[in-house]
C-alpha cells in the first residue's frame, strides 16, 4: 500500500484527483503537470511543459487583468524590465511571432549599441550601428502576451485567484510528489488538492518551497545572498514627440556617486524612467525628491529630457534587489515530481536586466531535461539533473551580477573568488575600450546580453587593446 503524508494538512488518496490514481497506466498524453506562478518564469515553464504533458494547469494567486495591467503579485512590473538579447531569441523560439506582435502592440524596436546612450563608468559610450536589434516594452505588455500565447491551447488550464498552499507528498515506493494543496475562492473548501505528474515551482523570491521540502524531512537549498543595498524610484512619462532620445542610462560611479538612472521607451509613446541608488541611498516617492535626485545624477541629459516630459503615473518604489540564490543542486536527497526556476531559485539585482533571461534559460534548460527523459525507456530521476544543470546556466549572470555590485565597500554576502576579482579588472578594460572601439562595445554587449559566452572578450585584438591600451 502507498502511503501518503501531505504538508500541511493530512488527507487520504481519497481526495486526490483521478489524475494521480491514472499515472501508472496513464499514457504520455494523459500526464499532467502543474506550474506554480504565473509570471515570466512560470508562463515559460508552461509553454515547455505542453511540448511534454498532455495537461499543464498554472496556479496563480492574482486575478489577471484584461489588458495589459500592473497586479499585486510583480510589483516590479512597474518599474524598467529590459529584455536581453539571448532572452529575445528564446521567447521568439518558444513562442515564434512574438516579437511581431509586440511590435504591432507598440514595442519599440532599437539598435542596444546605435539607440543608446551610456554614460558609462568612464564617459559616454560610442554608437554605432551594431546589428544588435532590441525590442523595448512594459513587462506588463510581455506578460499579457506571453499569457494569451498560451490561453489558445486548449491543453492549458489557467487557475486565477488560486494560492499554493503546500505539497502532497508520497513517500512509498518512492518518495515523489503527487499533487499541490490549494486555496481558491472559486473552489470552497471541497476541492483542497490538485494532482500532478509533475509540480513546476515559479512562485519567485519568496517561494515557500524550501519550507514544504523542510516540514517533509527533507533539508532546505543552501541560500547565497549578495546585498548593493540598491533602491528604484520608478515613473513613467509620455514621450515628447520630438525627442531624439531612444534610450539614455546614467551609471552610478564607486568613489563618484551611488546614483543611476535609465530612460526606457516603451508602448503608447512613453518612457519608464527609473533612478536607482546604491548603498541604501534610495531614491523616494515625492516628485520634488523625484526630480532632485534625476537632476544629482552624473550627467544631466535624464534630467533635462523629464523636464520637458509629462508624467502619467505615480512614483513606484522598490527595495528588495538583493542578489540570491536558493542551491538545489547541491541537495542530496529531492522527492521526484518537482522542480524551481526563475526567481524561485536565483534572483539577481535587478540592475543588470538579466532575471527574465535566466527564466528563459531555465525553460530550455527543462525542454532539454525533459526531451532527454522522455528518450528513456525506464523512468530517470532527470529533476535533480535539471537543477544541477540550471545551475550551470546561472553562474555566469550571477558572477557578472555580484562581481559589478562588489565594486561597492557597502556590499554585504560572499565575496567571489580571485579569478572573478581578476575578470571584474578586464572587464573595466573593456568597458574603457568600448568609448572608442566599436569591436570592443559589440563584444561586451554581446556578453552583458548572454547571447556570447565571457570568452567573447578575449580575442587577439581586443585582449591586446585591452591589456596595452593606457589607463586614463
Ligand atoms: C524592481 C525590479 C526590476 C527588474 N528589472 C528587470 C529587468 O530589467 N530585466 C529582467 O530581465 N528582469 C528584471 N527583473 C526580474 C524579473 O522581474 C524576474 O526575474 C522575472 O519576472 C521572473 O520572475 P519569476 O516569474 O520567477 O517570479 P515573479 O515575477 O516574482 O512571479 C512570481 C509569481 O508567482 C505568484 N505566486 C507567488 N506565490 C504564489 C502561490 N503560493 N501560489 C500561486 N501563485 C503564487 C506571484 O503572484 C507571481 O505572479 C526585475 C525585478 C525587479 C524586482
Amino acid at each position: 500500500m502507498r502511503s501518503l503524508f501531505v504538508y500541511p494538512l493530512f488527507m487520504s488518496v481519497s481526495t486526490l484527483s483521478p489524475f494521480v490514481q491514472d499515472t501508472a497506466a496513464s499514457t504520455q498524453a494523459r500526464r499532467h503537470a502543474v506550474v506554480l506562478g504565473g509570471s515570466i518564469a512560470g508562463l515559460l515553464a508552461a509553454r515547455v511543459l505542453l511540448d511534454h504533458f498532455g495537461q499543464v494547469t498554472l496556479l496563480e494567486r492574482d486575478q489577471f487583468p484584461a489588458q495589459p495591467a500592473t497586479r499585486a503579485g510583480v510589483p516590479q512590473g512597474q518599474h524598467v524590465h529590459g529584455l536581453l538579447l539571448q532572452g529575445q531569441q528564446i521567447l521568439e523560439q518558444l513562442f515564434p511571432g512574438l516579437i511581431e506582435d509586440l511590435t504591432q502592440a507598440g514595442a519599440i524596436p532599437l539598435d542596444w549599441i546605435a539607440d543608446w546612450q551610456v554614460f558609462s563608468l568612464e564617459g559616454w559610450l560610442e554608437q554605432h550601428d551594431s546589428g544588435l536589434r532590441g525590442l523595448c516594452c512594459s513587462r506588463l505588455l510581455l506578460e499579457w502576451h506571453l499569457r494569451q500565447r498560451l490561453l489558445n491551447n486548449d491543453r492549458f488550464h489557467l487557475r486565477p485567484g488560486c494560492s499554493a498552499q503546500g505539497l502532497v507528498f508520497q513517500s512509498q515506493p518512492n518518495p515523489r510528489i503527487t499533487g499541490v494543496m490549494l486555496r481558491s475562492a472559486a473552489d470552497g473548501p471541497d476541492q483542497p488538492s490538485i494532482s500532478a505528474d509533475l509540480v513546476v515551482d515559479a512562485t519567485g523570491r519568496h517561494s515557500k518551497l524550501p519550507r514544504w521540502l523542510a516540514a517533509a524531512g527533507y533539508e532546505k537549498p543552501p541560500e547565497t545572498q549578495v546585498n548593493s543595498f540598491l533602491g528604484y524610484a520608478s515613473r513613467w512619462y509620455r514621450r515628447p514627440t520630438d525627442a531624439i532620445a531612444k534610450g539614455v542610462m546614467i551609471v552610478a560611479k564607486p568613489g563618484e556617486s551611488t546614483r543611476g538612472g535609465v530612460l526606457y521607451p516603451v508602448e503608447g509613446d512613453r518612457w519608464i524612467v527609473t533612478l536607482s541608488g546604491i548603498a541604501g541611498d534610495h531614491p523616494p516617492a515625492d516628485e520634488a525628491g523625484f526630480l532632485a535626485f534625476a537632476q544629482s545624477l552624473r550627467h544631466p541629459m535624464l534630467y533635462d529630457l523629464l523636464k520637458i516630459s509629462e508624467p502619467c503615473s505615480p512614483i513606484h518604489c522598490y527595495r528588495r534587489t538583493e542578489n540570491q540564490w536558493r542551491h538545489y543542486e547541491q541537495l542530496s536527497a529531492t522527492p521526484r515530481g518537482v522542480v524551481a526556476l526563475g526567481d524561485a531559485v536565483c534572483c539577481f539585482n535587478p540592475a543588470y536586466g538579466q532575471g527574465m533571461t535566466a527564466a528563459a534559460l531555465g525553460a530550455m534548460t527543462l525542454q532539454r531535461c525533459l526531451s532527454k527523459a522522455n528518450q528513456t525507456p525506464q523512468p530517470v530521476d532527470w529533476e535533480q539533473r535539471f537543477q544541477y544543470q540550471l545551475a550551470q546556466t546561472l553562474n555566469t549572470p550571477w558572477l557578472m551580477a555580484t562581481g559589478e555590485d562588489f565594486r561597492w565597500p557597502s556590499t554585504e554576502g560572499k565575496r567571489p573568488v580571485w579569478l572573478s576579482r581578476w575578470l571584474q579588472g578586464y572587464f573595466d578594460r573593456i568597458l574603457r575600450l568600448s568609448l572608442t572601439s566599436s569591436e570592443a562595445h559589440r563584444a561586451f554587449i554581446e556578453v552583458a546580453h548572454l547571447v556570447k559566452p565571457p570568452i567573447r572578450l578575449f580575442t587577439p585584438t581586443i585582449l591586446w587593446r585591452a591589456l596595452t591600451e593606457p589607463l586614463r
